[in-house]
């Protein structure tokens, strides 16, 4: 992240002064989270909470529980949120916060307790103008609601903008489930449209049949593509007339996963790069596009759905090749703008129907693209350096406007 942020700095020539505060998170809250678990004894967990910098706006972003959790994973998640939010054109700063602890071995006492005390615990950093958290891995509507029920308890206020990702009985957006995966689309959509490819009747790959992946089929088949490959966990299935999404949902629904579905061939997941295909879309592991798959594809665009799919030697593999790649800060950005539209709804107590969040993420995300392509061409460089250059200037730009306090 540091890498990407310098590149940027020096590509559109960020005062130095600037750059310095932007290398650093701005502040890091560890905390130590002691539960009562269901056995009686005390498990004491830690926590933290992130901000990266939140110049422009309250701090956002997700929060994680994972027995691997640590505090430089998250300060580089957070800074990458404060980036994504910039591109996006959103009034946020970032942010990452987190508990390592294992939620699969956890009842859903235990699972409330931790979420509570541990917002008792970083409770001077919350609240709707200071830092608004959101699901990530593990954590879900139900955590969300529990983190805004014990923030509104503790301030004695019904604070339903201090968190986002909530169900729709306590403030959620509607449109919040498969946000992302309509930002991929419109993503994808714009990057054919430069390229001057037809997406209707164009075919895709997926990797990744979950949160992202999983709705991210269904639109892309209804955007007209053949989405003739998908892989999770479990393995790999090919059709090269398209793939049936519900048919397919209804079989990992059934199984767990995509092996074994009757209506395609099984294929290894190695060898699915290699498809021919119009569109590659990584929605799963990060580092999953390596250099030995760059050289492999043979798609013409490659659009970033997971968080770092694509490894640096791969990025420079894919340049040289001349395929497009949508980076992840652009690609998905869907699912935190949506969380925007769920914060506005819930200081406003205003909540909007599906088609004007629908409406208004294609409305951000076609702005963000075009703001990025046309960086891209003025620099001469990659959508990936030209979204880094776009969000250091914007929050540059931010930071030389406040000045420096004191
Ligand atoms: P998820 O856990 O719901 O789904 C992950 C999918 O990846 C599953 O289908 C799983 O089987 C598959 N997978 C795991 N290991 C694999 C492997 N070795 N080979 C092939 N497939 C494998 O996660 P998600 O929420 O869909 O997130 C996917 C990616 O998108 C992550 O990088 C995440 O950070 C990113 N992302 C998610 C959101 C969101 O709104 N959920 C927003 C922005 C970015």
């Amino acid at each position: 992240m540091v890498e990407r942020l310098d590149d940027a700095a020096e590509l559109v020539g960020v005062d130095p002064d600037v750059h310095a505060m932007l290398r650093r998170p701005q502040r890091i809250l560890e905390v130590s989270v002691p539960v009562r678990m269901d056995d009686g004894h005390v498990e004491v967990f830690t926590g933290w909470r992130v901000h990266h910098n939140v110049t422009i706006g309250p701090a956002k972003g997700g929060l994680r529980f994972h027995p691997d959790l640590d505090v430089e994973e998250l300060t580089a998640l957070a800074a990458g949120m404060t980036f994504k939010c910039a591109v996006a054109g959103l009034p946020f700063g970032g942010a990452k916060g987190g508990v390592r602890c294992d939620p699969r071995v956890m009842s859903v006492h235990e699972l409330e307790r931790v979420t509570r005390r541990y917002t008792w615990e970083i409770l001077p950093l919350l609240g709707p103008d200071k830092d608004v958290p959101a699901p990530d891995v593990n954590t879900d509507g139900r955590v969300m609601a529990w983190m805004m029920d014990t923030v509104s308890m503790a301030r004695g206020e019904v604070l339903t903008a201090s968190v986002t990702g909530k169900p729709l009985a306590v403030g959620g957006t509607r449109g919040y489930q498969g946000a992302t995966s309509s930002g991929v689309v419109v993503a994808a959509r714009a990057a054919f449209q430069h390229a001057d490819i037809d997406l209707r009747g164009s075919r895709a790959v997926v990797q990744g049949f979950g949160k992202v992946g999983g709705p991210l089929v269904f639109l892309l088949a209804s955007a007209g593509m053949r989405v003739i490959a998908v892989a999770d966990i479990t393995g790999a299935v090919h059709n090269p007339g398209g793939l049936d999404p519900t048919a397919l949902s209804d079989h990992v629904a059934k199984t767990g996963g995509v092996a074994g579905f009757d209506l395609a061939d099984p294929i290894e997941p190695a060898e699915m790069w290699a498809l021919e295909a119009e569109l590659v879309v990584p929605a799963a592991l990060d580092g999953a596009i390596t250099d030995v798959v760059a050289e492999q594809l043979r798609a013409k665009i490659v659009v970033e759905a997971a968080n770092g799919p694509t490894t640096p030697a791969a990025d420079a593999v894919l340049q040289r090749r001349g395929i497009i790649v949508v980076p992840d800060i652009l690609a998905n950005v869907g699912g935190v703008t949506a969380s925007y539209f769920e914060w506005a709804q819930s200081r406003q107590g205003y909540p909007w129907d599906d088609e004007d969040v629908a409406e208004r993420l294609r409305t951000t995300l076609d702005r963000a693209f075009t703001t990025v392509w046309a960086r891209g061409e003025a620099l001469g460089v990659s959508l990936r350096r030209a979204a880094f250059a776009v969000a250091v200037e914007r929050i540059a730009e931010a930071i030389e406007a406040r000045g420096l306090f004191p």
